[in-house]
């Protein structure tokens, strides 16, 4: 009796010192995964994205309607229907989470999108616009990746463009280019495997939209765009068609036009995706490098 109750108590006492043992290990396990905390080689953690998450910014917006067509039709219309239908294409793939810096006519201010890609431990950051230019003949595509000095004027006097807003008082709400310390930014960029991920990004859109659709290659260039300043993953600009001239407006207003271009970036995403077989790490302090 004795023998048996003691047993008792000794197995109590093992169940008691083995159940908070196995019920700390359960939280441990299921926090940790919530939160995608892995630990690396070297025993030190790294917080790694649960799923590739792509965050897609439609430009403009709002009282923001960014460049008029000839034909009067405004860029923001146009960059949100692009955006919307690679959104769509993109959420088929079931490792990639898809977020919108907007899904409707609203209006963001410029240093939030980025904010919101960096929130989000974004893997890709890409901005949809449409172009324009004063000579009605400009044509193609174009894509751009952040930097302090332009490729060329012709670059330059874009970002000019695409950092100014249309309303004084949409103009209210956003920092002054010159509060925008783009060279800080850059610093930090080229610490980070970002800056040239960034190019990688822009070459992959740029490639897959030219040979869809077929329109002059304007190439990759390098301009000091306020959108894409401050995020901390790779992100490029995609201008995806001069709404400026009759014949492209008329291309970008097409339901079907539109679908082809919002499949060919998202190729131009995947196909970035795969040369990073790991996905994409916030490289932080508490960071492992590689
Ligand atoms: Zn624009």
């Amino acid at each position: 009796m004795i023998l048996t109750y003691m047993a008792q108590v000794i197995r109590i006492s093992f169940m008691r010192r083995l159940i908070p043992g196995i019920l700390i290990a359960i939280f441990v396990f299921v926090v940790s995964s919530a939160y995608g905390f892995v630990v690396g080689p070297d025993g030190r953690p790294y917080a790694e994205p649960v799923s590739y998450v792509v965050v897609i910014d439609a430009g403009h917006g709002g009282d923001d309607s960014g460049a008029m067509g000839r034909g009067g039709s405004q860029e923001k219309a146009v960059n949100l229907a692009v955006a919307l239908k690679v959104a769509e294409s993109l959420r088929k793939h079931q490792d990639i989470k898809v977020l919108m810096t907007r899904s409707d006519d609203t209006f963001v201010p410029l240093h939030d999108r980025a904010v919101f890609a960096n929130n989000n431990n974004a893997a890709v950051f890409i901005s949809i616009h449409s172009n324009a230019a004063t000579s009605k003949k400009a044509n193609g595509i174009e894509t751009f990746f952040l930097s302090v000095d332009a490729t060329d004027d012709e670059a330059r006097d874009l970002a000019v463009i695409e950092n100014a807003v249309v309303t004084p008082d949409v103009a209210a709400t956003l920092p002054r280019n010159d509060d925008i310390d783009i060279k800080d930014i850059l610093y930090d960029l080229t610490r980070t495997e970002a800056h040239h991920e960034s190019s990688v990004l822009a070459e992959s859109v740029q490639g897959s939209l030219c040979a869809a659709l077929g329109k002059e290659n304007r190439g990759v260039k390098q301009a000091p765009f306020a959108v894409l300043s401050g995020a901390m993953m790779p992100a490029a600009l995609v201008e995806i068609g001069f709404i400026s001239n009759a014949a492209e407006e008329k291309r970008l207003l097409s339901a079907k036009e539109q679908a082809k271009i919002a499949d060919s970036i998202t190729k131009g995403i995947l196909d970035f995706k795969k040369t990073t077989s790991r996905g994409w790490r916030i490289v932080n302090k508490t960071a492992r490098k590689d």
